[in-house]
């Protein structure tokens, strides 16, 4: 597989694609947040065997175990050295990486998990939506923000197998559970597990953008080619929100504070556990996008 050294991005959007020279793997994306999203960041503990070893505006967790280790998201293609070197200064090896686990198939959370997968050998896993997206390396029009003009793409991933809605994946006797929460792509998922540490076990949950991002023209409340996606997209913020949750990280780590409680973080106070971490985001996520269904529905 050839390597591009470069896709250009650009777009009122996150970033929509400009130029796409062909189905080789893909290995710098430009974009408006891009050269911000991927600043190097130091890693860190989140809580007992959880490490956030994303980029400072793209997250990625590790979750570690003796007998293998879980990786959540790869963000930009340009951010898989950055992971990578991240794994090794904890102490980790990303040969020990043996699944690789998607949020959702958008550039900016699995550009970098192609390569990821290459350095690891891991498989990689996404709901089935999310997979077919990672196999054939770009968005369809089922996805809100797909623009016929510029399809968004990621480097084809081999090796995805896909996952239902409240399965459970291990690693040893790492337990990780999907729970798919469609709304800002179709494929949207987040993802729970228990990480413990002084005598407590914590409720764990990577939670999926619930962002009502879009390309121009595109209604979740659907139109002529698209079914009404507000309710599903509802449902899914009432699920996060309903979520045993002791503590939440988000695919943007800006959105639940990720980095002011990392420095506020001490040994004896992990400012990381907040009970209220998933139902804040959910509001934070229903505020906006009533305000996106009211303005649709006004226009
Ligand atoms: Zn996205």
């Amino acid at each position: 597989m050839k390597t591009i050294g470069l896709l250009v991005l650009a777009g009122a959007l996150l970033g929509t694609p400009a130029a796409w020279a062909g189905d080789d793997a893909i290995s710098v994306i430009k974009c408006s947040n891009c050269a911000e999203w991927n600043q190097p960041q130091r890693p860190f503990n989140v809580a007992g065997n959880t490490w956030y070893v994303g980029t400072g505006g793209l997250s990625a967790l590790l979750i570690t175990g003796l007998q293998g280790h879980i990786l959540l998201d790869g963000a930009l293609p340009q951010s898989a050295a950055l992971i990578e070197q991240n794994i090794k200064a904890l102490g980790f090896r990303i040969e020990d990486v043996k699944l690789i686990l998607n949020s959702h198939a958008h550039f900016d959370h699995a550009g970098g998990i192609a390569a990821l997968q290459a350095a690891s050998g891991a498989v990689v896993v996404a709901s089935a939506h999310g997979a077919q997206v990672l196999r054939d390396g770009t968005i369809g029009p089922d996805d809100p923000q797909y623009d016929p003009a510029h399809p968004s793409r990621v480097s084809r991933v081999a090796k995805v197998r896909s996952v239902a809605d409240g399965e459970t994946l291990s690693v040893g006797p790492l337990q990780v559970t999907a729970r798919l929460t469609p709304g800002h792509t179709p494929g949207s998922t987040t993802w729970t597990w228990t990480s413990c540490e002084h005598g407590r076990c914590l409720d764990m949950v990577y939670a999926d953008s619930l962002t009502p991002v879009s390309a121009d023209g595109f209604r979740f409340t659907g139109d002529a080619n698209h079914a009404d996606r507000s309710v599903a997209f509802m449902a899914s913020i009432d699920k996060v929100a309903a979520l045993k949750c002791d503590v939440i990280v988000s695919t943007h780590p800006d959105f639940t504070d990720t980095m002011e409680k990392q420095a506020a973080k001490t040994a004896t106070h992990n400012t990381f556990i907040d009970p209220d971490g998933c139902r804040k985001y959910a509001a934070e996520a229903r505020k906006r996008l009533a305000a996106r269904l009211a303005q649709e529905r006004k226009g």
